[in-house]
């Protein structure tokens, strides 16, 4: 039910709001009201409901009526607390009015600051402060920032700066100094003056100079700034529905630009690069907020506060430990200091790298700070790809190093190793990307309207701005490798150009020219590095690290271990080779869930006979293409099985559609006519023979096995002497036969009788008797349908949701790309079914198939192989319908075993 309160006020140590209250005042007003709960000294202020955003819309994008006046009765309490009146002349009241949806969407809104000035309060803000050329710098600011989010003084082209940042330059220039805090007050008076003239002269109006006027109209701007072009794009990506809305905090503002000793600054808890247990951020002195996240100036090292600043780094060392200890997590604050005394603006759980987020929650729960589930749930399982993602390689490197193409230095502000062809827009990025090149973004700064390029590209590098500006915070966000504030760099977007000033001269480089970088140590380097494995890599696949001198291994292995101690599904690996099946196994799978047996004919010798046989004129010569393929896939077979031992193996009998083995050129058709002795004329007729017109709805999987029996056959034969010989061999194999695509029970029976037949046959032939088992793929509608009849002769089911969406849907997995940004767009679909299980259809038929499939079956065994194995949001629903495993590629084994954990400890806490 709506609630009818549309305003809730916090300072002077109380607030009506708190933490919980996210839906409702945004993340930005339950922080400020949980802060000042707690006793924290926060600016006093109010937040305006995300309700009220619905009715502002509603509303035909205009504040309601009715809302004015508790905003008048919320400002007047302010104004009391902060002993100062909002548009007085005398002792002027100044506010912030900031956005903040329930979940935090970096810098995608608006905020206005030092609202409540005009040609008349500036006046009274200088008398009172005794500091003239704080109240204009605030004026000059406040002028700035109106005009930009209230009244739209954007820049008309993508190569052009923002307009009053034009201004500001030519103004500095004049006055000859570097430095915004060098400008005179005379300078500062005249920015006054000529921002509002250019308002006027682009957009026709008088700068309003009516503080409630101005207030009412930040609002609405912020407001409407829910629903601008990034915010949209943002609110995509994420998954953040258009209904929720932005709360908006209107806050008395405190002011970090009164002179040497105020400032501002961003700070975490932790480090949320690397995890470690420090204070971690960077400030400016005598600065607002929004030149730190900007990244216009680069900022001081939090570490360098308390020379400065002792009382401060004082407060603020105090504030971290009890925010901590209050919110059992890893915060990350927003603070000003004015003449020294330390106010917290905003705090939020902090964005981490996937690295820091394993260490802080291993350390927290080692720290008894929170508990081993809440560890397992604090880390994103995606972002273990962090701890697996590649570095440069160490030689590579030093090559280059030595070589001299390490061009210049900048702060590391996503890690990993990133290589990439120069673009300078994020228009840019996108479409390079869509046409498959690999590129990197760079620019002197990035901002939000980048959103979509950044998320097109390997990485980022940027000239300006610290590691908490925009770009660094979106690497960390979107897991990309990024180097920012590289002061080195210069740009001229017009002629697509970047220079770097190299310790050897300038170096210039065009858009298109490749360039690597090193996210871990900020290193820029011309042209492709190579790279190699990360600190988990080397321990658990290559195995040329030991675990005791990896410490991000020791982490993540402490981690997974508790997740498989939560976990209840079992977690097994795709994988066709020995080698891969040794990487899941390092990774922590317990099982191969699909061995795709065709993978295994284009390999050495195979794919010959393979021909052979495809073009063979009848049985008879099939089988003797076939007995030349056996030997060879016994001992693909024998490879895996040895490298698994007891584990489960899955092997899936041969399943694509046969001219997918042939080749179509003339070149291929004459070679393959000279291998088997066959007229080209012969080949190419077979060839015509097999074309399809919808190959993945026709002749493969089980159909093609019943049309040549012998192909199951031979396939059967070559995994029991495969299972044979290994377990001759000491080592116990645990083989499961696979049918795919199965629709009907008699499809299955026929496949099963013919595999027992031969199981049958070569335990006879060996004296020898190993366990397996039959069972079926459900990868079409009708099979999860008649589940309960295909589970008389079916030991297990796999679920090949891969096939099983595409059939559900009827659109085609592999030309869905052509529709899906459609789709998204219109928000037809919400997210690619091919990625993230459908539950409501798809996982519709999966709970009839599990139910039927018991019924005749109560210890069916259930598990899923298509690509949703390593998607945590679908591992949830597996978990749900009671599957007893999935099977992901071998690299996403580790972010399934913290999935199914997940999984199983949401499921735990519903009951
Ligand atoms: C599936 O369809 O989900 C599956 C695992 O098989 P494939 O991807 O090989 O068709
Ligand atoms: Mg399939």
């Amino acid at each position: 039910m709506a609630s009818t309160k549309r305003i809730y006020s916090f300072g002077g140590g109380k607030a009506e709001g708190n933490k919980d209250m996210k839906d409702l005042l945004g993340g930005k007003g339950a922080g400020v009201a949980e802060m000042s709960n707690i006793g924290l000294l926060v600016p006093p202020g109010f937040t305006i409901t995300t309700e009220v955003c619905t009715a502002f819309y509603k509303n035909g994008k205009r504040l309601p009526k009715d809302v004015l006046p508790g905003v008048e009765a919320a400002l007047r309490r302010v104004e009391s607390l902060a002993g100062k009146s909002f548009g007085d002349p005398d002792n002027p009241l100044l506010v912030s009015v900031r956005s903040g949806a329930r979940v935090s969407m970096p810098g995608m809104m608006d905020t206005v600051l030092n609202l409540g000035l005009d040609d008349a309060t500036v006046e009274g803000l200088a008398r009172r402060s005794q500091n003239e050329r704080f109240a204009w710098d605030s004026y000059r600011r406040f002028c700035a920032m109106f005009g930009d989010v209230v009244l739209g003084m954007k820049p008309e082209r993508k190569q052009d700066r923002d307009p009053f940042e034009v201004i500001l330059e030519k103004k500095k220039h004049a006055a000859g100094v570097k430095l915004d805090t060098e400008l005179p007050v005379s300078a500062l008076k005249e920015l006054v003056v000529e921002l509002k003239a250019e308002v006027r002269r682009r957009k026709g109006i008088d700068f309003p100079d009516d503080p409630m006027q101005q207030l009412v109209a930040a609002i609405e701007a912020v407001f409407r700034s829910w629903d601008n072009d990034r915010a949209i794009a943002y609110r995509r990506m994420n998954g953040i529905p258009a209904e929720w809305g932005t709360a908006v905090t209107v806050q008395a503002m405190v002011f970090g630009n009164m002179g040497e000793d105020s400032g501002t600054g961003v700070a975490f808890t932790r480090n949320p690069a690397t995890g470690a247990n420090e204070l971690y951020g960077e400030f400016l002195v005598n600065a607002q907020g929004e030149d730190v996240v900007a990244g216009i100036r680069t900022p001081l090292k939090i570490s360098d506060l308390a020379a400065r600043f002792p009382g401060v780094a004082r407060q603020l060392d105090d504030a971290r430990a009890k925010l901590e200890r209050h919110y059992r997590d890893m915060q990350d604050i927003e603070f000003t200091i004015e003449r020294g005394r330390l106010y917290l603006l905003q705090t939020r759980s902090g964005k981490r790298t996937g690295l820091a987020a394993v260490r802080i929650a291993v350390e927290m729960a080692e720290a008894k700070l929170i508990g081993r589930d809440e560890a397992l749930l604090r880390v994103d399982p995606a972002a273990l790809n962090h701890l697996l993602r590649p570095i440069f390689d160490d030689e590579a490197k030093k090559k280059a190093q030595e070589e001299g193409r390490l061009l210049a230095k900048g702060l590391p502000a996503g890690p990993g190793a990133a290589t990439g062809r120069i673009v300078f827009f994020a228009g840019d990025a996108e479409a390079w990307k869509s046409r498959g090149e690999q590129v990197i973004l760079a620019r002197h700064e990035t901002s939000p309207e980048d959103i979509r390029g950044m998320a097109a590209a390997q990485g980022f590098l940027t000239a300006f701005g610290g590691m908490t500006s925009h770009a660094a915070l979106v690497a960390r966000q979107m897991g990309k490798v990024a180097i920012v504030g590289c002061e080195a760099l210069s740009f001229d977007y017009d002629a697509r150009t970047m220079t770097v000033q190299t310790p050897l001269g300038a170096r210039l480089f065009s858009e298109g020219d490749w360039i690597s970088i090193d996210g871990t140590a900020g290193d820029v380097i011309e042209g492709q590095v190579g790279t190699r494995p990360s600190e988990v890599v080397q321990v658990l696949v290559e195995k040329t690290r030991a675990p005791q001198d990896a410490p991000v291994y020791q982490q993540f292995a402490k981690l997974l271990g508790w997740a498989d101690k939560a976990r209840r599904l079992k977690i097994r690996a795709n994988a066709d080779q020995p080698d891969q099946a040794e990487v899941a196994i390092a990774f922590g799978a317990q099982g191969i869930g699909l061995t795709r047996t065709e993978h295994m004919f284009f390999g050495e010798g195979k794919i010959g006979p393979m021909r052979e046989m495809i073009v063979a004129e009848d049985e008879a010569e099939r089988r003797a293409a076939l007995a030349k393929i056996l030997p060879l896939q016994r001992e693909d077979f024998a490879g895996i099985l040895r490298v698994m031992g007891p584990r489960p193996v899955t092997i899936r009998t041969l399943d694509p559609p046969l001219h997918e083995f042939l080749r179509h050129d003339p070149e291929g058709i004459a070679e393959l006519a000279r291998a088997t002795g066959k007229s080209e004329e012969h080949v190419r007729a077979r060839i015509d023979e097999l074309h399809e017109a919808n190959p993945m709805l026709g002749h493969r999987g089980c159909r093609l096995a019943i049309s040549y029996p012998e192909i199951t056959e031979m396939q059967a034969r070559a995994i029991f002497e495969a299972a044979c010989d290994v377990s001759a061999e000491g080592v116990d194999v645990q083989p499961e036969i696979m049918i795919p695509l199965v629709a009907t029970k008699r499809e299955i029976d026929h496949q099963v009788k013919l595999v027992r037949r031969v199981a049958a046959a070569v335990f006879a032939e060996r004296g020898r008797k190993v366990k397996y088992s039959v069972g079926t793929m459900i990868e079409v509608p009708r099979g999860a349908l008649r589940a309960d009849a295909i589970a008389e002769s079916a030991e297990f089911f796999s679920f090949g949701t891969n096939d099983l969406t595409q059939t559900t849907y009827g659109i085609s997995r592999d030309d869905v790309a052509t529709l899906l940004a459609t789709y998204l767009e219109h928000e037809i679909l919400n997210r690619d079914p091919f990625v993230t299980l459908d539950r409501l259809g798809v996982g519709e038929l999966m709970r009839i198939a599990v139910e039927r499939g018991r019924k005749t079956r109560p210890n069916i065994k259930l598990g899923i192989c298509g690509e949703h194995g390593g998607d945590p949001d679908s591992i949830r629903f597996f978990e749900k319908v009671g599957l007893d495993y999935v099977s992901a590629s071998p690299f996403r084994v580790p972010v399934a075993r913290l999935a199914a954990a997940q999984a199983a400890i949401a499921g735990k806490s519903k009951g």
